[in-house]
């Protein structure tokens, strides 16, 4: 049995606590709070103690999805972002850029919400932009 621990962050706020998830023969099997670290200094919410149960989840979401028609159909990356693409580009000329509007996410980097962001403002043309840190 090989048993080791890998220093990561938790994925499920902004807050950051660092967490080591346990590996048993290759396999995460637990969370340990990362003693040491500044944000936590060994401690974790329940949510953080419980943050490698997705993993091997079986609702996981491993691949895009498309609707089609009533149902939702597995879908390359390539055909998602295509469809996204030309759903908004339609909704847009339609309806104008304020009819079009994002909600980040916590679970996201900083890089990757200021991305977001940056492609409503400057490529949509709208402001709806919006956060779940203020629910
Ligand atoms: S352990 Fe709790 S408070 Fe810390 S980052 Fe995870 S969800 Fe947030």
């Amino acid at each position: 049995m090989e048993y080791r621990t890998v220093l990561t962050t938790c994925t499920y706020c902004g807050t950051g606590c660092g967490l080591l998830l346990e590996v048993m023969d290759g396999e995460v099997v637990g969370v340990l709070p990362a003693k040491t670290h500044p944000i936590n200094e060994g401690k974790l919410c329940i949510k953080g103690w419980n943050a490698h149960e997705f993993i091997y989840a079986d609702g996981r979401l491993t691949k895009p999805l498309v609707r089609k028609g009533d149902t939702l159909e597995e879908a390359s990356w390539d055909e998602a972002l295509e469809t996204i693409a030309n759903k908004f580009a339609e909704i847009k000329k339609t309806n104008g850029p304020d009819s079009l509007g994002c909600f980040s996410s916590a679970k996201c980097t900083n890089e990757e919400n200021y991305l977001l962001q940056k492609i409503f403002r400057a490529a949509i043309g709208t402001n709806n932009v919006d956060h779940c840190a203020r629910l």
